[in-house]
């Protein structure tokens, strides 16, 4: 089954294209952009969401669901950000079909039922929030409005790549709202924190933590704050935003408060987004030419134990040992899957499993029974040893720690000798042909130069890192002056 695999070395987008479909992610569906998520991707996708949702609440937010339609006239409202999606919107024009006359058994959009006003499916959703925003605010005693909303969004993207780039995708959208600019910051920064923790310690993705330049940045925010990742291939990923929103909205809203002098102020807000696409990111930072490798933290299955057996007797001892080792697995909270199906064989079940990323095989046979052992094998390192039996659940628990924590060294091992700096325009494009990665040079902080950047090499710059160290320099295109180093890269 895995040999059919495109290797990554052949072409890695096919690589990743077919490994989310052979080891049932998702797969593309008959709506021009849109994917079908299949149970084994949407088991992962519940596993972030859960945990994530967990780290939102410690952190004070609270879940609420505002409607999927927004009025023309509400998204119009801020108009930095309906023009920033203006582009990619799909919108409701009418609210029926009927019968066609000229075409018997096909139905067409009846005139008669216009909507009055044209309703914009949510591509982020600012407007119907900050439009609530308005009747929930009064006084400084209502603030700070901390929510989260789970939804699903559409923006009519032109080149769609499943997980990554998606015309619908499911994501979560933090939208809070605050009495003062500093606390506003705070939250967004906060957040772009929370982000990055989860990116590392669940996905064990390494994430350069940032801020956008003016281009780059969500439409109608005065600061984005993001979450940069690097692919396997060289190309980085945007795995999440915090955006600080300012007054932007507030006004747009005209949602304001009594402080505690009874004056009225606008409120400040934020924003905050994860997607789907961290999916794209998990299979592009780990995976191999075998298959998927899937971090122990996120993993829906953990361990799978194969049963190696001939006879009836063999399997029967196999599984009364296995169940007991089973339970004892769940108690310390390891998810466990026994395969005894005995339709296909070990070798065939071996392959699938590496296929679908389990953490930890282990096998069992008539020889482990006598010898009170079992093969254990790792996906991450395709390492197999042979365990006595005493013990090793706890061996199991620890091993599934170890993959963890070697999966991030690994993946931070990688990042870190793909970022390199250069000095000269040449070096700039020798490198991203060659090696790509992050490239990290000096940038006059002007949009054309980053423009002009783009045009010339695809390369846009990800983020201005936070823990950049401020220098002197000239730009690496324009020789103009520059106080410090940004990092580009090509993205997906
Ligand atoms: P934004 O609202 O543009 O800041 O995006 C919020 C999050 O959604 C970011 O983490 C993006 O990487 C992600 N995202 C944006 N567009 C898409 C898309 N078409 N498909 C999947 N994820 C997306």
């Amino acid at each position: 089954m895995s040999k059919n695999l495109t290797t990554r070395a052949e072409d890695y987008s096919k690589w990743y294209n077919e490994l989310v479909v052979k080891a049932d992610l998702a797969e593309n569906s008959g709506v021009r952009g849109c994917m079908v998520i299949k149970p084994y991707g949407y088991a992962i996708w519940e596993k972030m969401q859960a945990q994530l949702d967990k780290m939102f609440k410690e952190t004070g937010h609270e879940n609420a669901y505002f409607p999927l339609f927004v009025p023309k006239s509400m998204f119009e409202a801020e108009e930095k950000n309906a023009e920033g999606f203006a582009k990619e919107c799909a919108i409701v024009t009418h609210y029926r079909l009927k019968n066609d006359e000229n075409n018997p058994g096909k139905l067409m959009v009846d005139p008669n039922a216009k909507l009055e006003e044209e309703l914009i499916v949510r591509p982020t959703s600012e407007a119907i929030i900050w439009s609530t925003y308005k009747g929930w605010v009064q006084s400084y005693r209502d603030l700070p409005l901390l929510i989260n909303q789970w939804a699903n969004v559409v923006r009519w993207e032109m080149r769609t790549r499943l997980f990554l780039r998606t015309a619908e995708f499911l994501w979560q959208e933090g939208h809070t709202a605050h009495a003062t600019r500093e606390e506003a910051i705070e939250e967004s920064e906060k957040m772009m924190h929370v982000y990055a923790e989860f990116a590392q310690e669940f996905m064990a993705i390494p994430v350069v933590k940032g801020l956008k330049t003016e281009t780059e940045r969500f439409a109608g925010a005065e600061e984005t704050y993001c979450i940069e990742a690097l692919m396997q291939d060289g190309k980085a990923l945007q795995a999440g935003t915090s955006h600080f929103l300012g007054q932007n909205f507030a006004k747009a809203f005209d949602v304001k408060f009594a402080n505690k002098e009874g004056k009225q102020e606008y409120v400040w807000g934020t924003s905050w987004g994860v997607s789907t696409r961290l999916m794209g990111a998990l299979v592009m930072t780990h995976s191999d030419d075998k298959g998927l490798v899937l971090p122990p933290n996120l993993a829906p299955i953990q361990v799978v134990i194969v049963p190696i057996y001939r006879t009836e007797e063999q399997f029967d001892a196999i599984s009364e040992q296995v169940n007991g080792l089973m339970t004892e697995l769940k108690k310390l909270g390891v998810s466990v899957k026994f395969d005894n199906r005995d339709t296909q064989k070990p070798g065939f079940k071996f392959a699938e499993w590496e296929l679908k990323g389990v953490p930890v095989r282990i096998a069992v046979g008539p020889n482990d029974l006598e010898n009170g052992t079992y093969e254990v094998a790792r996906r991450d390192n395709l390492s197999k040893e042979v365990v006595s039996k005493e013990g090793i659940e706890v061996y199991i628990q620890n091993l599934l720690k170890r993959i963890q924590s070697d999966l991030f060294t690994n993946a931070l091992n990688y990042r870190d000798s793909h970022i390199t700096e250069v000095n000269s325009f040449e070096e700039f494009k020798e490198v991203l042909e060659t090696k790509g990665g992050f490239i990290s040079a000096h940038w006059d902080g002007t949009a054309e130069t980053e423009e002009k950047i783009k045009d010339l090499t695809k390369a846009t710059i990800r983020c201005i890192a936070l823990n950049r160290v401020e220098e002197a320099g000239s730009c690496v295109l324009t020789g103009n002056s520059s106080n410090g180093r940004v990092l580009f890269a090509k993205a997906y």
